[in-house]
């Protein structure tokens, strides 16, 4: 058998003809971009966060660093950040001139709440809190310290569409929560495509003139913006996958709950849950000590996986001159040497599934 990590054509597959019907409706209308299926995705996406607004934007780095600016944050300026996200979430900070201090994580591989005081100055300005893996992160304690503290929140929700932490929904807690549509993400579409949600009147109505050159009304210009337009192929084409969220995130979790019962607890560190934390299992992931050797194992077998992330952001290239070394955050780097995600997909057969856990449990 031969199974990658990912395969996205199976979740196309699943509602196919829903898919191709949208996709002729886009295309016979005649208007492609900011258009009626991109205003109609943001009320539904808007009502699926909980939140009074949604705007569309083209990425989710776009969600990200667009946030930063309208809150006002750039140069000279910190924002919090956990230590083991994706580089994305940094350069959301740091496009904007500020800079990333990092947080290790805890055992759930979120922002370690605990630690967040002790990385607080006069210049720190914000958390930027990312909802990794498909686990909400403590958010009562977050917000606790963000409200002592007088500080901004943003929340990276690319890989959380849907997690909730005590029945609330990621994206919905701070003043800015950032999506990205990506083709691999839990809510994913056939190309690039981001949003950002908010409970604040005036940020939704700064990021819609922002994303369109800072034009409100066309050829007047209140602001610098930039081009982060959603384009109507793309939101009516996540409109149909949004219809579908409950059954496909029912899918990955049975698919993980198997996952749970069945791997060899001796042989790996599996995912856990916190207290109030739901998981939507953008990816399932897995501890081992001799994780490079696994993963040359399974590929033998036929297995992919993938490594979610084998550089932590502080000791990757481009983010050399903030001066770290190897051993700044002991935590964040472990978690590099061995972390490892499983094939997880829509569309997983149970015979894929067996296969992968047959296979790892006689590593
Ligand atoms: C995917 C991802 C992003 C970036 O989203 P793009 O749409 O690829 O720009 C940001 N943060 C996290 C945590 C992600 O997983």
């Amino acid at each position: 058998m031969n199974i990658m990590a990912n395969t996205l054509d199976r979740g196309y597959f699943m509602y196919q003809k829903e898919f191709e019907e949208k996709a002729l409706e886009v295309l016979r209308s005649g208007w492609y971009v900011l258009g009626r299926e991109v205003s109609s995705f943001e009320t539904e996406f808007a009502d699926y966060t909980g939140c009074r607004h949604c705007v569309g934007l083209a990425s989710g780095l776009d969600a990200l660093w667009i946030a930063f600016r309208i809150l006002g944050i750039g140069s000279g300026d910190e924002v919090l950040v956990q230590g083991n996200t994706y580089i994305a979430s940094v350069m959301g900070i740091t496009i904007n001139g500020a800079v990333p201090v990092f947080v290790e994580p805890d055992e759930f591989y979120n922002l370690d709440a605990s630690r967040l005081e002790e990385k607080i100055t006069d210049r720190t300005k914000a958390i930027l809190v990312v909802h990794l893996y498909g686990q909400a992160s403590n958010m009562e304690e977050i917000m606790k310290v963000a409200r002592r503290h007088n500080l901004r929140v943003v929340e990276d929700c690319a890989q959380s569409h849907g997690a909730k932490f005590h029945g609330q929904k990621a994206g919905s807690f701070g003043d800015i929560g950032c999506f990205s549509f990506y083709p691999s993400k839990n809510l994913g579409a056939f190309g690039d495509a981001g949003a950002i949600v908010t409970n604040d009147d005036r940020i939704a109505e700064e990021v819609k003139i922002f994303r369109n050159y800072g034009s409100e009304k066309r050829y007047y210009n209140k602001v610098v913006g930039t081009n982060s337009r959603l384009d109507e192929l793309q939101a009516g084409l996540l409109r149909v996958r949004l219809r579908h969220m409950d059954e496909l995130e029912q899918q990955k979790r049975e698919i993980c709950e198997r996952y749970l019962k069945e791997l060899d607890k001796e042989k790996f560190v599996l995912p856990r849950i916190r207290k109030g934390a739901t998981h939507i299992w953008h990816q399932f992931v897995i501890r081992s000590d001799r994780r490079d050797e696994l993963v040359e194992y399974l590929k033998k077998k036929g297995i992919g996986s993938i490594i979610h992330y084998p550089i932590p952001p502080h000791l990757s290239e481009a983010y050399r001159y903030l001066g770290f070394r190897k051993g700044s955050f002991p935590i964040t780097e472990k978690y590099a040497e061995s972390v490892l995600s499983l094939p997880l997909y829509y569309g997983m057969k149970k015979e894929e599934q067996s296969y992968v856990i047959e296979w790892m449990n006689r590593f």
